[in-house]
């Protein structure tokens, strides 16, 4: 049988799956089937995006180079893809250096992702959005705290110390618990008072973790605020200026840095691809993960709408849905090779994880209608595992 290339479009969490899935399907396999593998990527490196609260933080790198990823097997080129003529199986990109240029495929694997809502920027603060604003946020704390020790006016000095993490699902729960135990840490080797730092978290909802039970929640809301952060439920961030937060209750909270962690919008380079897409702006697939209209084309993860055939349920946007579906489509695309009756999407079990600061987490399951529930350094190891697991680190 002729070599086929199959390109997967996209180094997050799906596609560097979908890759080691391949590899594990086509290399050695006494079939004599032959797949060329080509990743793209806009970036050298894949980024480890639900890390993002930790170089807000403590600066911490959370990228990985692609070709450290895939040091055999996987041909990469550095580029964004803008176009798919599907009739003429061709991919149009440009590259790192701004040429544009050319792909042919025979199988296409769509796995570019989504992006984190931005705020208005006549709205204040800082959007935990990708790298750079994860920067932006940590040189901010920094310098309030320097602010802080040479302030003599009290009422400042504590403002230089608040933060607000508006937008409490678990990327909000998560950075503001990393936050106050960083921000801790600092002004306490800096001779200030570590109670005086404040980082709050503004939940919308009436409690955390509107995924799982409300006991889940509660005990995340308990171990946060152990960890000194203050949770308020129920009323929404609505601007920054001049250092007061204005609330939708009509409150103002004086702090030195407000983060915006409000969820994520499918990659807006999907609409202007030529494939078909939702009107919210994912693309149509089957349960196959097949792209509606198009042969050879698949998408899966936070760019593809899934739908469960058996419960009409569609996935969330996360990893661990990602990661499954990526298994189950190099089967997918190993079956539609062969001609062979392909797997259909299934959903995954109800499992999540949450880091609640270094050395703590909290891990959530339900099983036989039993809530299942770790916490502590159990949970932290899980949480941890989960991490690396999701970027091939193990
Ligand atoms: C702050 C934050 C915290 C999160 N926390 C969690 C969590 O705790 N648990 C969880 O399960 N999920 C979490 N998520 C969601 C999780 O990150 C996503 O579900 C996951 O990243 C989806 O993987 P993906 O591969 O579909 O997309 P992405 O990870 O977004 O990867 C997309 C890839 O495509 C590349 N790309 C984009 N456009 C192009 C283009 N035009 N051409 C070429 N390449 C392109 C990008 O560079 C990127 O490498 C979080 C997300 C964020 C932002």
């Amino acid at each position: 049988m002729r070599e086929q290339t199959c390109v997967v479009v996209g180094g997050g969490y799906a596609g560097i799956h979908t890759i080691k899935a391949l590899l594990k399907g086509f290399q050695g396999k006494p079939t004599g089937r032959k797949l060329r593998i080509l990743l793209i990527d806009k970036e050298s490196y894949h980024l480890r995006k639900v890390l993002l609260f930790k170089p807000a933080a403590g600066g911490e790198n959370i990228t990985i180079p692609l070709a450290d990823l895939f040091p055999e097997g996987v041909e990469f080129i550095q580029g964004t893809v803008m176009k798919v003529d599907s009739e003429s199986k061709q991919l149009h990109y440009t590259s790192a250096k701004g040429i544009a240029c050319s792909q042919a495929y025979d199988q296409l694997v769509i796995t570019v992702g989504s992006i984190v809502r931005q705020t208005d920027p006549d709205l204040g603060g800082i959007a935990l959005t990708n790298l750079q604003t994860a920067e932006q946020i940590r040189a901010q704390w920094r310098s309030n705290l320097q602010k802080a020790i040479h302030c003599q006016n009290k009422k400042e000095r504590e403002r230089h110390l608040s933060v607000a993490v508006a937008g409490a699902g678990i990327s909000g729960i998560e950075a503001a618990a990393e936050l106050v135990y960083t921000m801790k840490q600092e002004a306490k080797e800096q001779g200030l008072d570590p109670s005086a730092v404040k980082v709050y978290l503004l939940n919308a909802q009436e409690r955390l973790f509107q995924e799982g039970p409300a006991k889940v929640g509660r005990k995340i809301e308990h171990i946060l605020t152990n960890a000194g952060v203050i949770v308020r439920h129920g009323f929404k961030a609505l601007y920054e200026k001049d250092g007061r937060l204005t609330l939708s209750n009509g409150e103002q909270l004086a702090v030195g840095l407000s983060i915006w962690t409000l969820g994520l919008l499918p990659n807006p380079i999907l609409r202007t691809l030529g494939l078909a897409t939702t009107k919210e702006g994912q693309l149509i697939v089957d349960a196959c993960y097949r792209v509606q209209g198009t042969a050879g084309i698949y998408a899966i993860g936070d760019c593809a709408q899934i739908i469960d055939p058996a419960t009409g349920q569609a996935d969330r946007l996360t990893c661990k849905e990602a990661t499954a579906q990526a298994a189950r489509l190099a089967k997918v695309i190993s079956a539609d090779i062969e001609g062979t009756r392909a797997p259909e999407h299934a959903s995954f079990m109800d499992f999540f994880c949450i880091g609640l600061g270094p050395g703590h987490g909290m891990v959530w399951t339900r099983k036989w209608g039993l809530d299942l529930m770790i916490t502590g350094k159990l949970g932290w190891k899980v949480r941890k595992f989960t991490w690396d697991q999701a970027s091939l680190l193990q």
